[in-house]
């Protein structure tokens, strides 16, 4: 099956807006969007947070904080993140694709 690597790296203006208008959705809207990739709480043991653990994923836009590039930090990479890479809760997208590589191979 075909499946198109979506990294959320120069994401067009309707992907921009598109991700925009799901982000200021209500939180019952959010998860039952298409969009939506479901969390795996199993998964999402290593978490410690007073607050609700993450019960789905939606594309977040983000502005690059080193270069002011605007991004989508998209939903599968950050279930990638947490339930693969376990990072952070707390731990969000904050620069562009081609600051981290700047910023990796100094
Ligand atoms: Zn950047």
């Amino acid at each position: 099956m075909f499946r198109r690597r979506e990294t959320g790296q120069n994401p067009s203006a309707n992907e921009l807006a598109e991700a925009e208008r799901v982000a200021a959705l209500h939180p019952v809207q959010q998860k039952a969007h298409p969009s939506a990739v479901a969390a795996d709480p199993s998964r999402l043991r290593h978490i410690n947070t007073y607050g609700a653990l993450p019960e789905y994923y939606i594309d977040r836009p983000f502005i690059c904080r080193a270069c002011g590039k605007q991004e989508i930090w998209k939903a599968a990479d950050q279930k990638w993140y947490y339930e693969d890479a376990k990072g952070h809760i707390d731990a969000k997208a904050v620069e562009c694709h081609a600051c981290r590589t700047t910023r990796n191979q100094r």
